[in-house]
């Protein structure tokens, strides 16, 4: 290896920390570049990326519309603040969001990151509550096995157990929880299963500001598909206990499970509808937070009269000018189509998976496809078999699952797919 290359990597080791990893314990591969699917690393090796760097980069590393952008942007101005001031890339994006999102959403609030998110979204939906005469309405409702984030309150509606938080559980406001839904995305649909969930709130919805969801698929709280009529029912049920329903799309929405947002698969507009992650098309980090007129006057014509939030970098116009970007990428028919195509191989190459005996479960969706195993995997030795076989897969706990970036081809995604399936017969 060459020296410069020794050097950074034992600086990083000695000093950065990176995501849910112990600093003494830890294999880092160093990277050089990344374009269409592809992941370069230092030394040439080439791999094809099967998490869209968790679940973001849905166009593809280095896109030239999206370069365009951000380049483009540059040139007026990187950053001005938001408070008093306005843009045409804040302004533009807000045009495509309230077009494209479900029926309702008419109001957008920027903010930084999917967490964040999550918590403008649950700040929106207490504030609504007290300016409109519910002062006790304070708490959150959920169900278990879902993940909303690493701050504050979304910590506090992670999965209890799986969520990555119980250490801290101490010191977190406690919310309600019902079970995880178990009907399956294309199981038989069972109305006893919202029987919890009703209890809960006829129990509890004079404490409770909103009932929080990712709809239909449960991502890094288990990579769980369940049944969209629970997402239908939980809104039905929101409006009978007036308690506000929060969508946390930040990993569904924009295309990945097959629909623009994974509402319509329940065909409902949430009150607050929370975005991330592909927003920006990987670009950077940025989100939105949507919400209903009646959400925004309950907010805003009663005291306080102003929504108690506004980051430093709120509308910066850089991600607004790449996400602005990205959603006309999205937007073209091509998009849902190549979801479609990949959904379909995906069937075809990793169903097969079933009767591996590692295997518990395969579970395909959208351009998602997860296979759930008996064991928890060795991930540092599954991880060094992947790039061995030219893909890159991050797997956590029991999860072997991939999300690619919706440009991927067919070739690429099947050697995606028979890596997972050669590495999975090996467990
Ligand atoms: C990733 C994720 C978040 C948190 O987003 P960050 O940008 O990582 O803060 C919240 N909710 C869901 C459903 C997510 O998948």
């Amino acid at each position: 290896m060459e020296q410069d290359l020794i050097k950074l990597l034992e600086f990083d080791k000695n000093h950065l920390w990176h995501p849910y990893t112990s600093m003494s314990q830890l294999t880092v591969y160093p990277v050089r570049a990344a374009h269409g699917v592809h992941i370069e690393l230092c030394d040439g090796t080439r791999l094809i990326d099967g998490m869209s760097s968790w679940w973001c980069m849905v166009h593809g590393y280095n896109h030239p519309e999206l370069n365009a952008a951000v380049s483009g942007q540059l040139k007026s101005m990187a950053h001005v603040m938001f408070g008093g001031l306005t843009h045409a890339p804040a302004v533009e994006l807000a045009r495509r969001l309230v077009a494209m999102t479900p029926a309702g959403l008419e109001k957008v609030f920027y903010c930084d990151s999917g967490s964040v998110a999550v918590e403008v979204a649950a700040k929106m939906a207490i504030q609504f509550m007290q300016s409109t005469g519910y002062k006790n309405r304070t708490k959150l409702a959920t169900v278990r096995g879902g993940y909303h984030g690493d701050t504050w309150h979304a910590m506090s509606v992670c999965d209890p157990e799986t969520g990555m938080h119980s250490l801290y559980s101490g010191a977190l406001p406690v919310q309600f929880f019902a079970s995880r839904p178990s009907v399956p995305f294309a199981g038989e649909w069972d109305p006893g299963e919202l029987n919890e969930m009703e209890r809960l709130l006829e129990r509890h919805s004079d404490e409770i500001a909103a009932v929080i969801l990712e709809p239909v698929v449960q991502g890094a709280g288990g990579m769980w598909f369940y049944h969209p009529m629970y997402v239908k029912g939980v809104r039905e049920l929101c409006d009978r206990y007036g308690v506000l329903f929060i969508a946390d799309e930040i990993a569904t929405g924009f295309g990945r499970t097959g629909k623009m947002f994974a509402c319509e698969w329940a065909d409902v507009t949430p009150d607050i509808m929370c975005l991330g992650k592909a927003i920006t098309g990987g670009y950077m980090s940025f989100a939105a937070v949507m919400a209903t007129d009646r959400v925004a006057a309950g907010i805003s014509e009663n005291p306080p009269y102003a929504f108690m939030h506004g980051p430093t970098f709120m509308g910066n116009p850089l991600a607004c000018a790449v996400a602005g970007a990205s959603l006309d990428l999205l937007a073209r028919p091509e998009t849902l189509d190549n979801i479609a195509r990949i959904e379909s191989q995906l069937k075809e190459l990793l169903e097969p998976a079933r009767r591996l005996p590692a295997v518990k479960e395969v579970r395909i969706l959208g351009a998602i496809g997860v296979l759930e195993l008996h064991r928890p995997v060795d991930m540092a030795s599954v991880q060094r078999k992947c790039v061995e076989n030219g893909v890159w897969i991050r797997p956590f706990g029991k999860l072997f699952y991939i999300m690619p970036p919706y440009i991927i081809t067919d070739e690429q995604l099947e050697t995606l797919c028979r890596a997972m399936i050669r590495i999975t017969s090996e467990m």
